[in-house]
């Protein structure tokens, strides 16, 4: 393929700027130009996020404090999933560990074997997880010996403006209209595309961020759609923001199973955003809408917006000269809240091409695409995961979900755990074995047979080993600030 000395990025939403930004820090040489229509907007979603964001901010020089101050943004340790296995139950899944996986030590293994009355709660043996129920927050390197990731809630459209400010300012060039049509190229790829007022813009490669509606590589190159709402049924969204709630702002991400889905509750500094995320062959929009309101921290401060999806993503990512980030490209669901990782994942892979000395080659485009499809793959399985596991049979979705046809690569995955206590974990994973952990011990899913290495230790000792780290976590997070005194001490630099 040819240098790509002109870029055109379609879409100005949080992928068509988090792509021209990384493009004009990262490359030398290339002209930038994002096409963004403030006709058509944004999505305006996508509000938690997953913390390889911490690495982006890095790697495009964003400070954190500028950053928060900019989007509203507050602290993410991880999600509460409320009334997921049964009604009235629930866990955390946090970007933290629980000790060791294997051996005699396994952590899990002996917590097994002990029982929680004896040792406790299992998420007792989590830093982060202790954190977000105890509505505190810290660096994870102000803490000596505790390693775990955290990542951020923001406003999404305030997110987008801010990336555009930073793209801008680094030499991308914004071209404000809406294209109507798209111009080929013999070999098939797109020359240039056409703006309402008549400009034409032409490129060597075209980014297409232009979110559901897929512009370039759904509607023009018409790439198949890989559909797996068979797995995943969810393609409604209603969204609302509300004032917040008295209890402060919780560093977490709250998800709450209801009869047709799920709803979010996503704490920023100023507001509440909560969201009711539901299959419509389950329930109708009137009664999703209604129970949204229902869930409400606080008085709402907008009428409810009703967005519609379908689950899973184009067969190929790049395709001639078109490369599709963000909702163009796919959507899983948010309940992970993996799109914007999944983004910033195609854009890695991206730039790495981009910046080799070599030409991008078939072969290259290939990879590109096998990577993307495995890594899409994988964390469908992690999302159904969180279903299929359920002991719910209170509404005819619940029992869909806990009867369905799996995925092969997730039967295989469940098998392995059940069988041999076994995290299997394969190449392109979104999630380590320690967040597919927390989903089975969340949803009381364990392995039948305990192994026997775990006799090696006598029950005492186990007791005491777990009874001193869940009794170290307790005293660590005692001195640890609220989350919200913690926030504006650095909105505050
Ligand atoms: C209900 C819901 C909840 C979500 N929650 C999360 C979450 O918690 N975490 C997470 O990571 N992700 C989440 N997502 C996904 C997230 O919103 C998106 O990944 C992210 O916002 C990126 O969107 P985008 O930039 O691809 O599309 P958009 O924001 O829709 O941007 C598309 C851009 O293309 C432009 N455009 C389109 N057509 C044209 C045209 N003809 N001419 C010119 N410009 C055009 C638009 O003007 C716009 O600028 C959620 C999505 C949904 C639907």
């Amino acid at each position: 393929m040819s240098n790509f000395d002109r870029i055109v990025v379609v879409g100005g939403g949080t992928a068509g700027w988090m792509t021209a930004l990384a493009l004009v820090t990262g490359l030398r040489g290339r002209t930038v130009e994002v096409i963004e229509s403030e006709e058509i907007g944004i999505v305006g979603v996508g509000e938690a996020t997953f913390p390889s964001i911490l690495e982006y901010n890095r790697l495009v020089g964003i400070d954190e404090a500028d950053f928060l101050r900019a989007t509203e943004g507050t602290y993410k340790l991880g999600v509460e999933f409320r009334d997921w296995r049964q009604q009235g139950e629930s866990y955390f899944h946090t970007f933290g560990d629980f000790g060791s996986l294997t051996g005699s030590h396994s952590l899990w293994g002996q917590h097994r074997r002990l029982g929680d009355a004896v040792a406790g709660a299992f998420g007792a043996q989590c830093l982060p997880t202790v954190m977000a129920q105890e509505g505190r927050f810290c660096a994870p390197n102000a803490i000596q010996g505790a390693p775990f990731k955290y990542a951020y809630h923001f406003d999404a459209s305030l997110y987008a403006s801010y990336l555009r400010r930073l793209a801008v300012r680094r030499g991308a060039n914004r071209t404000e209209g809406r294209i109507i049509a798209v111009k080929r190229r013999e070999d098939g790829g797109v020359r240039s595309v056409l703006l309402a007022d008549g400009r034409e813009i032409h490129g060597d490669l075209f980014i297409d961020c232009s979110g559901f509606r897929s512009l370039l590589l759904g509607r023009t190159l018409e790439e198949p759609f890989v559909d797996f709402s068979h797995w995943l049924p969810v393609d409604r969204a209603w969204a609302c923001p509300c004032e917040p709630s008295g209890d402060g702002i919780t560093p977490y991400t709250r998800a709450t199973a209801l009869e047709g889905g799920w709803a979010w509750r996503i704490p920023l500094q100023q507001r509440t955003g909560h969201g009711h995320v539901f299959s419509s062959r389950y329930i109708s929009e009137e009664r999703a809408r209604d129970q949204l309101l229902q869930q409400l921290d606080g008085r709402p401060l907008a009428e409810p917006r009703l967005l519609r999806f379908t689950t899973g993503h184009r067969q190929r990512f790049w395709v001639h000269n078109v490369v599709a980030l963000g909702l163009s490209a796919g959507f899983l669901e948010p309940l992970e809240s993996t799109s914007i990782f999944l983004i910033q994942s195609g854009l890695g892979r991206l730039m790495r091409l981009l910046a080799a000395a070599a030409p991008v080659d078939a072969a290259a485009v290939e990879d590109f695409n096998g990577g993307l499809v495995r890594q899409f793959a994988r964390i469908r399985d992690f999302i159904i995961l969180h279903y299929c596991l359920t002991a719910r049979r209170d509404s005819a979705l619940w029992r869909d979900m806990a009867g369905m046809a799996l995925p092969e690569t997730l039967a295989f995955r469940l098998h392995a755990w059940r069988e041999s206590g076994v995290l299997l974990e394969y190449d392109e994973e979104g999630f380590d074995a320690t967040s597919w952990l927390a989903i089975h011990a969340g949803m009381d899913h364990w392995p039948g047979r305990a192994d026997p290495v775990l006799q090696e230790l006598s029950r005492e000792q186990a007791q005491q080993a777990l009874a001193q780290r869940r009794e170290a976590i307790a005293r660590l997070v005692a001195q640890l600030p609220a989350h919200a005194d913690y926030l504006g001490q650095v909105l505050a630099r």
